[in-house]
């Protein structure tokens, strides 16, 4: 044991954690086979300071060699990194539940729009909302992903389109960044439906993008991203380069909703464009995964998705890993396809739906994913330099987390070093 003044000093300690996963990869994703290896420690321990992790070790070597007022004792529990969902749509007023049924019950895109579904509903109520009931609402559920491990959220727009109504949005999304206690990610998606009014005129909502909503999200320095959902049925490749090409301009990072349901060349576009990221890709050609790959692009897949839609085919993770992707998965969180917050069941279908094993899964739900945000350096790994965004698990294993299907085992959440939650 070291004297008192030889120790150090630390914000807070973390000792006695059975097995603590780093995936740390020399300040690098973890590319296809790599993302099997976890890279596990045995009875480690945690030291933090200014909310960042300053050395990780052995747990008795951590507890001999620094001060802190926060100890804890992690009681044989497992470490991992905080979870960083890159993908989620969680500004919006009305839950769609009832479309869901109708969905079960066969009725067609067309008859729950007349029923008033559909995302046209959404844009309505969003439009309509006044700001704090989008503030309150959507913060309730994010509250819910934090217990559920959490700690670093992408959140777009996208349900107003028009100025006003995306700028709302994105204000919502600023102040959940500044009062709830996992980062937010703000991402403009104002490209990601025609709306009713410019439903026969496509070049004017184009022009509406590049002239108007883009610059005015420019100027407010409101959003990180931009993003644009390009399928055959929404915003084609040539309208996709135009508008990215423009938020690029603009100083806008870049990615895309792409190659969904049709391979029409989304990926290439991606790939074209340097985006940071290309999503969801069940049905991308293989041309369209070998050019995201050599241009560095991050596929993200979103299998709770199509799960939710109950599709038979999912993105073909497999290839994209034995080919070196360094795949990053997310919940899609939205209230129409896809209204699932947990990052551990998106990881369960990862495994059971596209092939990839627990380890994988758990890279591409944390370090992977943390790179589709460009935050590769900040978060993502347990590793010193890093965010303290941590997440202790009462499991016996790591294939424990997409094994078990329905309840949360989360035992503690920490973000920068703080506990966000506990359970009880
Ligand atoms: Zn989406």
């Amino acid at each position: 044991m070291l004297k008192c003044e030889e120790r150090m000093n630390a914000d807070v300690i973390i000792i006695n954690i059975s097995q603590l996963v780093t995936l740390a990869n020399n300040s690098k994703p973890r590319y296809g086979k790599e993302m099997e290896e976890s890279a596990i420690i045995t009875d480690a321990g945690i030291a933090i300071k200014g909310g960042n992790i300053i050395e990780i070790n052995d747990s008795k070597a951590i507890g001999n060699k620094y001060l802190t007022s926060e100890l804890i004792d992690a009681e044989g529990k497992i470490a991992t990194p905080g979870f960083v969902d890159c993908h989620t749509h969680p500004v919006f007023v009305h839950t769609r539940e009832d479309e869901f049924a109708m969905r079960l019950q066969g009725k067609s895109y067309v008859e729950i729009a007349k029923a008033g579904g559909g995302i046209l509903s959404t844009i309505q109520t969003t439009r309509n909302a006044d700001e704090d009931l989008l503030f309150e609402l959507a913060k309730k559920r994010i509250l819910k992903m934090m217990q559920l491990g959490t700690t670093t959220l992408e959140a777009k727009s996208g349900y107003g389109l028009n100025t006003p109504s995306e700028l709302k949005q994105l204000r919502v999304i600023k102040r959940l960044q500044e009062e709830l206690p996992i980062d937010i990610v703000p991402t403009f998606l104002g490209a990601h439906e025609f709306p009713e009014e410019y439903r026969n005129n496509h070049s004017g909502y184009v022009e509406l993008l590049c002239k108007e909503m883009i610059p005015a999200v420019a100027e407010q320095g409101i959003a990180e991203f931009c993003d644009i959902f390009t399928e055959a049925h929404t915003f084609n490749i040539e309208e996709s380069r135009q508008i990215l090409t423009c938020a690029g301009e603009h100083g806008l990072k870049l990615k895309m909703h792409c190659d969904e349901i049709e391979p029409i060349g989304g990926a290439e576009l991606a790939a074209e464009l340097k985006c940071i990221s290309a999503d969801h890709l069940g049905s991308a050609s293989e041309t369209g995964i070998k050019a995201l790959k050599k241009a560095g692009v991050i596929p993200v897949l979103l299998p709770a998705t199509l799960f939710s839609l109950q599709s038979k085919t999912y993105a073909n993770a497999r290839l994209m890993m034995d080919l070196g992707l360094p795949v990053a998965i997310a919940t899609d969180f939205n209230p129409g396809s896809c209204n699932c917050d947990s990052m551990q069941f998106t990881m369960s279908l990862a495994c059971l739906q596209m092939g990839l094993t627990p380890s994988s899964a758990l890279c591409a739900a944390t370090l992977n994913s943390a790179y589709a945000l460009d935050r590769g350096n900040q978060i993502g790994s347990l590793e010193a330099g890093k965010k303290a965004d941590i997440v202790l698990w009462d499991i016996p294993g790591i294939n424990f987390i997409p094994y078990h299907l329905g309840s949360s085992y989360v035992e503690r959440v920490l973000k920068c070093g703080k506990t966000i939650y506990k359970a009880t």
